[in-house]
């Protein structure tokens, strides 16, 4: 898979890809990272990338021409991408969005500063993505959030050490409980069950602790889930328990 970004500061991709997961799916050839300045892209000696707003106002915005050159050069060299802006204004990311986006050849994210961009550029745009409800100086930390939760997606990149099949938000359910050692710290001691090696009963109370977390901190997260005959059982158990 290959990921360009559009970007007026280029050097903050350097650390992120340079460390963990994403320095290893390198490493590995299943991603690769083509971080295009777009300041590259202006027409004057200035390299002038953004303007005032018609109307006025306050702050600048940034301009169409060298975005869209940008785009031209980037769709006139290999697989042409899959265009997206970075914007609060975009569908909230999610999972489903990140598993998504993992299945695309080759992906192009536009990450926006000040004020934002001339909004001629959505013509340009096949999808508009937000991380949040909250608004940052600029698309890169969204456009690294975008890719890390991407990268995951791609078949090989996690490999033996850590899989994306048991972890939160898949079907609908938070995660279970998590421990590792040792078997007691303070006063707090692992589950006895996990200790026990019985994997059916491990298997159940995992089951029930991800129903039951997710009742307890995610109940917006349920109209997703499909509950089994035995997902049932223990919906009636946790809400018999639940004081009140
Ligand atoms: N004035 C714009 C608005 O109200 O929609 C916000 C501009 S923001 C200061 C500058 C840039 O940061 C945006 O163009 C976008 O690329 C990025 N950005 C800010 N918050 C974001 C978010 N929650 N999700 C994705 N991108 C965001």
């Amino acid at each position: 898979m290959i990921i360009t970004v559009l970007t007026l500061f280029p050097k903050i991709f350097e650390s992120p890809f340079q460390e963990s997961i994403i320095k290893k799916a390198v490493e590995k050839g299943l991603v690769s990272f083509n971080i295009v300045n777009i300041r590259d892209f202006a027409n004057d000696v200035h390299r002038t990338c953004d303007d005032t707003p018609y109307g006025g106002g306050p702050g600048m915005v940034m301009k169409i021409e060298p975005i869209y050159k940008a785009m031209e050069y980037v769709n006139a060299n290999g697989i042409r991408p899959k265009h997206i802006l970075l914007t609060p204004q975009g569908r909230l990311l999610n999972e489903e969005t990140a598993l998504r986006l993992a299945r695309n050849p080759h992906l192009s994210l536009m990450c926006g500063r000040y004020e934002g961009v001339d909004e001629r550029v959505l013509s340009f745009v096949d999808e508009e993505i937000s991380i949040g409800d909250y608004v940052l100086s600029g698309g890169e930390i969204p456009a690294l959030v975008l890719i890390d939760a991407i990268v995951r997606h791609i078949p090989g990149v996690l490999g033996n050490e850590a899989s994306t099949s048991d972890e939160s938000l898949k079907d609908g359910l938070l995660e279970y409980p998590q421990y590792t050692r040792p078997p007691q710290f303070l006063d707090m001691e692992v589950p006895p069950v996990l200790l026990s090696g019985n994997h059916e009963e491990i298997r159940k109370w995992r089951r029930k602790e991800s129903i039951k977390k997710t009742i307890l901190k995610r109940s917006d997260l349920m109209e997703k889930f499909v509950p089994t005959e035995e997902d049932h059982k223990f919906i009636r158990e946790i809400m018999e328990d639940i004081p009140g």
